[in-house]
Order: structure tokens, then sequence, then C-alpha cells
């Protein structure tokens, strides 16, 4: 099990062995017989290979060239060193040769039993520094900096809010398109407000990977609901513009940062993903807001003219775009209760919300026997005590012929989230109404305990003799992730916990998402996968939403882990 302690213990794996070896012939000095393919004779040559061609260093040879002045020799050997340790690959480690140039071979070898104290030394300066190969200071520290920067650009001075198109909406997507910016990325606005930054790439005609999420909030927001997916992607880009390794993307790499999710503002949600995933309706742009200004109204505020017209233009191709990925905060307790960092994301569960209606009759409570009363509060309660025996053992309500299969109960049993909303009487206490939430992952099995639930629920208010109303107000299926972009999304998870933590980590988890995101608008785009990241007491839309430092570090690590399979 990986936590914080033992990521900050972290201990390199691999150990250095140095040859030394003299024009074509091998003569081992260090541990490890080594052989060697590429020439190089200039340290500068030398350190651009090592942070451009990690994969290849078992072929690799350095041509040292004054071996018999011992400060040079350390020099060298320090840098190398240095070198080697801040950089995240491990294989790095295993071969490097150190090779005279020819004709002072002996001096080499006079001088071998002096090798081993500027290589201890360097070695030690160089693992002492190890932290620049985990790339700490750009995935830990800036990222955590930048978090609490944006954090600050609020509406209110009390606490954190930034709706769509606010002032410090704008604001926020200035200061992220800066840090676009500082990684190397080519940056513009949408007509949506949407904020893109994108890096071609060594083939811009291929397919982008695109990486998002939402710069708005709620109402007294936490600093990480949708800014951590933004950071950790910018920061991850950042370390691989440094490593000079952005122009080795094979596919373009697009960062965007969505204008509204929470829909706030319009009680519209995913304004800025679904105008890119091609599924927003023109007639939203003339929804309004609580004072009055329409979408279109609150865009052109900040001179940005949209039209039906080209609001249908916003629309990606599918044919240009591979895939999307997005890390979010979990917004629950799972990842905190099993003590793991990362979760990859199944699927986001579909949801219908019920409106219930329940109509009695005012009887007076001193007057009204018990057996004649229609008590429309007792029938609610009843029927919201049916709802949570149901939703906790559908198996034991739903019949496996006709409605539902074996399989659906199963993965129903899984997923399956009811809970009851809103409870209201009136007028006094003749009439119920409650609104029932049901989320779950499979849409048929969603389907199947809706049909149950309201049979039964109609069984209750006639034994009662009450009336009862059951409406749908709100449908929306659930989104599966991609297998195949969720298994490269795993496995760079994995690989990010493996070199925080310096050994094998648990496996990371599988969770079902309950909240919508910008992946269930961008997956009528293209294939979709998301990782969670674990949050303090799972929760969320709050100031006290937390994510610890090492958790963005791991977050960050692991987009930075899935670009580098880009490569
Ligand atoms: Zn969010």
């Amino acid at each position: 099990m990986l936590n914080e302690n033992k990521i900050t213990k972290r201990k390199p794996k691999t150990t250095i062995s140095v040859t030394c070896i003299s024009g074509a012939q091998y003569l081992p000095v260090g541990p490890t017989y080594s052989h060697t393919v590429t020439q190089i004779h200039e340290p500068a040559k030398l350190l651009a290979a090592i942070t451009s061609q990690s994969h290849h260093l078992d072929e690799i040879v350095y041509f040292f060239p004054w071996p018999i002045l011992l400060l040079p020799l350390y020099f060298h050997f320090f840098t190398l060193t240095k070198a080697m340790a801040s950089h995240q690959c491990k294989t790095l480690f295993h071969s490097i040769s150190i090779v005279a140039v020819p004709n002072v071979y002996v001096s080499v070898l006079s001088f071998s039993g002096f090798l081993s104290l500027p290589l201890v030394l360097a070695s030690a300066n160089g693992f002492s520094e190890h932290t620049n190969f985990l790339h700490s200071e750009i995935l830990k520290d800036e990222a955590v900096a930048r978090l609490t920067e944006l954090g600050k650009v609020s509406d209110s001075e009390e606490f954190l809010v930034r709706t769509f198109q606010s002032p410090a909406s704008v604001r926020a997507g200035n200061l992220i398109r800066r840090w676009m910016e500082d990684a190397g990325l080519q940056t513009w606005v949408d007509q949506m407000g949407n904020v893109h930054g994108r890096y071609e790439g060594l083939n811009p005609s291929e397919k982008a990977l695109l990486i998002g999420s939402h710069l708005d909030t709620v109402i007294d927001a936490g600093m990480f609901d949708g800014a951590l997916g933004i950071i950790t992607a910018l920061s991850a880009l950042k370390v691989l513009n440094i490593r000079g390794l952005l122009g080795k993307l094979r596919r373009p790499v697009e960062v965007i940062a969505f204008s509204d999710e929470e829909g706030v503002r319009f009680q519209s949600t995913f304004l800025g993903s679904a105008a890119i995933a091609g599924v927003l309706p023109v007639s939203t742009l003339h929804v309004h807001d609580k004072s009055g200004v329409t979408v279109q109204g609150a865009l052109r505020k900040n001179s940005i003219e949209i039209t039906e017209e080209n609001l249908l233009q916003l629309k990606y191709d599918p044919e240009s775009v591979w895939g999307y990925i997005e890390l979010h905060i979990e917004q629950g307790p799972v990842l905190e209760t099993v003590g793991l960092p990362l979760g990859l994301v199944k699927g986001i569960a579909g949801q219908t919300r019920l409106k219930v209606t329940v109509k009695g009759s005012q009887g007076h409570a001193g007057t009204v026997p018990m057996n004649m009363r229609q008590d429309p509060m007792a029938a609610a309660a009843e029927l919201i005590v049916l709802l949570e025996s149901l939703c906790k053992q559908p198996e034991d309500y739903l019949s496996f012929d006709g409605h539902c299969k074996a399989s659906e109960v199963q993965s129903l049993a899984g997923s399956l989230v009811c809970t009851v909303g809103e409870i209201s009487t009136w007028p006094s206490a003749s009439n119920v109404t409650f609104t029932i939430d049901i989320r779950a992952m499979d849409n048929l099995g969603r389907e199947a305990i809706i049909y149950e639930l309201s049979n039964r629920m109609y069984q209750i208010c006639d034994k009662r003799s009450v009336l009862c109303l059951i409406e749908r107000k709100h449908d929306a299926n659930a989104v599966g992730c991609d297998p195949e972009l969720s298994s490269k999304l795993k496995s760079s998870a994995y690989a990010a916990l493996e070199r925080l933590s310096g050994e094998d980590p648990d496996d990371v988890p599988i969770l079902m998402s309950g909240a919508g995101h910008d992946a269930m608008a961008m997956s009528h785009l293209t294939k979709v996968a998301m990782l969670f990241v674990r949050c303090r007491g799972g929760v969320s839309h709050s100031p006290a939403e937390h994510v610890s430092e090492d958790d963005v570090w791991a977050a960050g690590m692991a987009v930075l882990a899935f670009l580098e399979t880009l490569m």
C-alpha cells in the first residue's frame, strides 16, 4: 500500500556501474561489463544524449578526454551522475561507459584506484538531488503553488467562486494561458471561453490527445475541483518541455480548460465541453442568468462574439481527435479509505431524477381515528424506506425473468446509489413531495430499478389509500470509459506510484464516478478515460476540499507517464 510516508522515503532501486575502456578494448573497472555502440566526445553532447535518448543508454560511449587529471575526472563524474540522477529513467543507471582516448590507456589504469573516490562523491551528490529525477519542483512544488494562486482568483473576497465568463473566470483563463505558454504550448481562447494550449508534436496531422478539466467553480468552492486536472497536465507538459522532449510527441497534445462545468450561472452544465463535443444546443446561447444576461451576452461582455453558426463550428472533427483524458478529485471517500492516491474511473454513472408526490387528506390530528387516517407523511416515509432497501439489496427485489438479467443485477449491486433530495409538505401535511436521485453504471439495470420501485410504490400508496404521482424529471445515460485508453492510463498511474515510492505499489483501484464530469460531454466526441485523485474526507464543493501535496505530485507524474507513452 502506498502512503505519503512511502513517497517521501523513496529510494532509487538501481545502481551505477561505470566501465572504463580504451579505444575498442573493454576494461571494466566497475562491477558490470558494458557494451558500447554510440561514441560521444563532448560532455555537452553526452548530457543531451542522456536527456533525450534515455532508453538507449546501453549504447553510449563517452570519450573521456584527459583521465590523468583528477579534477576534470571528478567534474566529469559529477556532471554525469548528476545528469543521471536528474533523469527519471531507471534503466539509465545501468550503463554509461567512460572511455579514455586511445594511447592514454595506461594512464587510466594507473588512476583507476582514484576513480572510486570522485565516483562515490559524485554519486552521493547526484542522489542527494534525486528529487530532480522525480521532478518534484515542477510536479509538486510549482503545481501546488499554482493551485493555491488559482484558488485565490475569485469573484468574492470571502470565498472562492468563478462562474461562466465572470471577471474572475477571465482572470483565471489569462493565468492558465500564461502557464500553458510556460509549458511551451500554443494558446488561444475559443468562442465559448474555453482556454486551449496545444503542441503539435512530430506529426501535426495525427489525431490529437485532448486533456482537460474545468476552470469554473461552485459558490464557496475548494481550489482543486477542476483546477487539479488542468494544472497537473500543464506541469507534466512543462517537464517534457524542459527535458526537450515535447518535439518527440508522436501526436498533437492539447490541454483544454473548459469555461463551464458546474453550471452555476446558467443552470446548464458542460457549456464548454459540450460545445467542443458538438452536443450543446444552439438555443443555449439565449438562456439567461438571474439578472437577465444571456450566455451570448455574457460572452459579448468579454469581447467574444458568438452566433448560432459559429457555435456549431466549435465542434471538433472526431477524425482529428484520438482520445480525451481527465484527471479529477474523487469527490468521494473510497481512495482515502483504501489508502491509495490514484484510482481509475470505470465510467460515469447514469442518472435519473424522480419527483414523487403523495396526496393524502388533512385529517385533524385529534378527530380522525387512526384506521381512517390518510397521512401522506407516513406513506412517504414508507416509500423512502422502500427506496433504501431496494437499492441496498437490488437482488432481493428484481426478478431475473423479463426485465432484468443476472449480470445486470450483479453490476447494479456494485454501483447503484439512490438518495432522497428535497422533501416538502404543502399545504400543511396533506401533500408531500420529495425528489429521488438514482445513479448506476448499468442503464438497463437503472431502468429495472425504476420500474420495480414505481410498481412497489404504487402498491404501498393503494394500501394506504393515498394518491401517488411519480414523475421523471431528468435522465442521463451512463458513460463507460474506453477500455484501451483506460488501461494505458491505469498503467501510467501505476508507473507513477512506482517511481515515487521506489517499490511495487498496490494495484490501482477501479472506481465508478457518481458525479458528472466534462468527460461525459466529451464522450460524444471521442473515447474517454479518467483518473481520480484522493481528496481528504471525500469532501468537495467546499473550502475544506483538500488534496495532499504528494497526491498532487502523484497525479502530475501519472500524466507525465501517460505522455511518455506517446513518444
Ligand atoms: Zn469538477
